[in-house]
């Protein structure tokens, strides 16, 4: 299909890559595709980035029908770009979309379209160590109407920011809270979705957890408060003698993309991987017998994110001494590696952008 294009007159100047807070800086140019019930989608078209004219009754700022995905560009060694796991991304997309009532994407578009995107902000991916483009497709109700029904209408787009790396001054253990107070999902629910409504249902907790010292919350079922589920933006491993558990796939947990290329990895190696229930107190007791070896998360801004101290009500664990375990430490090596073209890709999870060769 094709995407029509319309030219910035002036392009930014780039920003040091150095420093730059996660999220803050934006491309010269976005994609955009339209949705009426007429029309399905159409009008797919990358046009300068800005301001989008939405009417201040419009669906998606009084329902929170929005949803979004997260993944980014990384340079190889020989200055090629590549994706990781689009298309996994865009089908989550659309299990997203059907859980809000919102009509699924053209998946074969809307990959041509982040591959335009990309390829014609090339210049935009960083080449330091560590730095990539990360990619935000995103999909909102456009109708203005207050009427409580799902939009006629939708705006699907794709934004692009340059990002710095994770771990500017290497591999940095994370500390986190178990609250037993609030809940981020619950069953039956939209925790699995890619919602922006689960994002602001974690914040309150989130600033509660900042106040006492902690970096994220680790969040509990939200039905018993008993097993633990995810850390919002990232899935949660442990290993605990010479196996890695991470919680099953409950409808309450977002299917983390870098949570199954953990466990496909892990399982590549020859490692024991189990998905299930894990309760808070198989952990607590887990560290009390000294089994519990290495707690770490997976996402796609960090990759890998160790975590050295858990706190639960009046406990606090210190997990493998607050080092970084080895599982942890070759996972995040193996997958970076992987991500930036640096070690051979097995599991053919890498895509290429580049639609011609490299003039350099
Ligand atoms: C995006 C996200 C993750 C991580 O998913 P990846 O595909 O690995 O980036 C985990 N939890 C929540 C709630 C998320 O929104």
């Amino acid at each position: 299909m094709n995407i029509s294009f319309t030219p910035v007159t002036i392009k930014k100047k780039k920003p040091a890559i150095a420093g730059l807070p996660f999220g803050s800086c934006f491309t010269d140019y976005m994609f955009l595709l339209n949705y009426t019930e007429r029309q399905g989608w159409h009008d797919p078209r990358i046009e300068p980035y800005g301001p989008l004219p939405l009417e201040p009754a419009t669906v998606v700022l009084h329902y929170g029908q929005s949803i979004f995905e997260g993944l980014k560009a990384y340079r190889r060694p020989d200055k090629t770009i590549q994706l990781f796991r689009p298309e996994d991304n865009i089908r989550r997309m659309n299990n997203s979309a059907r859980r809000l009532c919102i009509p699924e994407l053209p998946e074969k578009l809307v990959l041509q379209a982040i591959v335009e995107l990309v390829d014609r902000e090339r210049e935009w991916v960083p080449e330091a160590p560590g730095t990539s483009l990360y990619i935000r497709p995103t999909l909102i109700a456009t109708e203005p109407t207050l009427n409580v029904n799902a939009a006629k209408t939708y705006l699907f787009f794709i934004i692009l920011s340059p990002v710095g790396p994770y771990y500017p001054e290497g591999f940095n253990p994370v500390r986190i809270w178990i609250t037993p107070k609030y809940v981020r999902a619950v069953r039956g629910g939209i925790g699995e979705a890619k919602t922006a409504g689960n994002y602001a249902a974690s914040l309150y907790a989130g600033e509660e957890a900042h106040r006492a010292g902690f970096s994220q919350v680790l969040w509990l079922d939200g039905v018993k408060q008993k097993y633990i589920e995810e850390v919002g933006s990232m899935n949660i491993f442990f290993v605990i003698d010479d196996t890695i558990l991470t919680p099953e796939l409950n409808g309450s947990i977002l299917p983390g993309i870098t949570r199954d290329s953990v466990l496909k990895l892990a399982r590549h190696w020859g490692l024991d991987c189990r998905e299930r229930k894990i309760s808070v107190n198989e952990i607590l007791l887990a560290q009390q017998t000294g089994s519990l070896k290495e707690v770490f998360g997976s996402g796609t801004a960090a990759v890998i994110s160790p975590v050295n101290v858990i706190r639960y009500k009046e406990q606090e664990l210190i997990i493998d001494n607050g080092e970084t375990g080895k599982i942890t430490r070759k996972l995040f090596e193996d997958l970076t590696a992987i991500q930036y073209g640096q070690l051979q890709d097995p599991f053919k999870w890498t895509f290429p952008v580049d639609t011609r060769k490299t003039q350099q």
